[in-house]
C-alpha cells in the first residue's frame, strides 16, 4: 500500500517498555519525551505514525545465539539479576520488550523494501552494544545486528551501510561484522580512553577481506560541532564510495551537550547534517531507503529536540 507520506515513525507503549526503571538512565520516559515533542512540533502531520510490532524468537536468533536468548527468556520471568558483568540488569518483561524492539525495526525494513515508505524512525532501538552471546551496556539485544542479518536473510540485501553517531562506540555491531566486507561501517564516538566501552580506535578498519570497509572516529571529550563537521566529509565520501543498498543510522542523542553520562558537546545540528547527508546518498544509490534508530540519550530534553530534528530532516530531504 502506497501512502501519502514518505516517512513513518513508530510509537507505542510496547516500545516504551524497553526500559530499566525510573531510577536508571535508560528509563521509561525516553519514549514519551520524544513522542510529546513530535506532536508539539506537529510532525505527526507529515509522517505516518505506526504501532510497534513483535518479532519471533527466530528473528532474534538471526543474530543472537540460541542459548543466550533462552537466558533472556528465563531472566525475563524472574526479573532479577544481571545479563552481563553489571551494566545491564534483567527486568520483568524484557523478553517481550526485546521482541518488540527487534520486530519494529524489521517491520520498518519490510515496509521500505516494499516501497511503502523510504524513511523510518524507531525511537527505542539502536541497541548497539549487545553481542551475539551476551548483553552489554543497557542492550539486552542488538537490533542493529538483527536488522543487518534480517536484510540479508529475508530480503537478500547484502551491502548495508551502518552509521553511528551515538557518543558510545557501536562495539556490538563493529566486532560482530569486523570480518564482513559488505558491512560499510562508520562510527563517531567519544574516545574510548574516556568512555564506555573503550573501543573504536582509529586503526580499527575491519579485518581480513573486510579491511578498509570500516571507519572509526574517536572524538576528544568536549568535541563540538566544528570538530565533527571537519571530520564528516571523509565519512560521507566513504559511505558514497561503498554504494550501499540499504542504510541504517543510529542517532544516539547522548552525543549532545548536557548528557549526564557522556562528555560530548554537539548540538542537534550534527544529527540534522548527518541524516540529510546520508539520506541524499541513499537517494543516489538505494531508492532513499534509510531506517533511523534512536540509540542512546539520557537527557530527556536532548532526546526530544534531537530525535524530532532527525525526523524533520528525513521529511525535508524528500521534499527537495
Ligand atoms: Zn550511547
Amino acid at each position: 500500500m502506497k501512502t501519502e507520506y514518505a516517512c513513518c515513525v513508530y510509537l507505542g507503549d510496547e516500545l516504551a517498555r524497553y526500559a530499566f526503571g525510573n531510577n536508571h538512565p535508560f528509563g521509561p520516559l525516553r519514549h514519551s519525551a520524544f513522542s510529546n515533542a513530535l506532536y508539539q512540533k506537529n510532525l505527526d502531520q507529515h509522517v505516518d505514525i505506526l504501532r510497534p510490532v513483535a518479532a519471533t524468537q527466530e528473528i532474534l536468533e538471526l543474530f543472537h545465539e540460541h542459548e543466550y536468548i533462552e537466558k533472556v527468556k528465563d531472566l525475563s520471568e524472574s526479573g532479577g539479576g544481571y545479563l552481563d558483568q553489571g551494566d545491564t540488569p534483567a527486568f520483568s518483561g524484557m523478553y517481550d520488550a526485546a521482541l518488540t524492539v527487534a520486530g519494529t525495526v524489521c517491520d520498518a525494513i519490510d515496509r521500505l523494501v516494499d516501497n511503502e515508505y523510504t524513511k523510518a524512525f524507531v525511537p527505542i532501538a539502536g541497541l548497539h552494544h549487545a553481542r551475539r552471546h551476551t548483553a552489554a551496556g543497557f542492550c539486552v539485544i542488538n537490533d542493529c545486528g538483527i536488522a543487518i542479518e534480517y536484510l540479508r536473510h529475508k530480503h537478500h540485501i547484502n551491502r548495508i551501510a551502518y552509521i553511528d553517531i551515538d557518543a558510545h562506540h557501536g562495539d556490538g555491531v563493529f566486532y560482530s561484522f569486523e570480518n564482513d566486507p559488505d558491512l560499510i561501517f562508520v562510527d563517531f564516538h567519544e574516545d574510548g580512553r574516556f568512555l564506555y566501552p573503550g573501543t573504536g580506535n582509529i586503526t580499527e578498519t575491519g579485518k581480513g577481506g573486510a579491511k578498509g570497509t570500516k571507519l572509526n572516529f574517536p572524538m576528544p571529550p568536549g568535541a563540538g560541532n566544528e570538530l565533527f563537521m571537519q571530520a564528516w566529509p571523509r565519512a560521507e565520501e566513504f559511505i558514497r564510495t561503498g554504494k550501499p543498498e540499504f542504510v541504517l543510522i543510529q542517532c544516539g542523542a547522548d552525543s549532545i551537550c548536557g548528557d549526564p553520562i557522556t562528555h560530548m558537546a554537539y548540538t542537534e545540528c550534527v544529527h540534522k547534517h548527518v541524516v540529510t547527508s546520508v539520506c541524499r546518498i541513499a537517494n543516489e544509490f538505494c531508492g532513499g531507503r534509510v531506517v533511523a534508530l534512536g540509540g542512546g540519550g539520557y537527557n530527556l530534553d536532548n532526546i526530544a529536540k534531537t530525535w524530532t530534528t532527525v525526523v524533520s530532516a528525513m521529511i525535508e530531504v524528500d521534499r527537495i
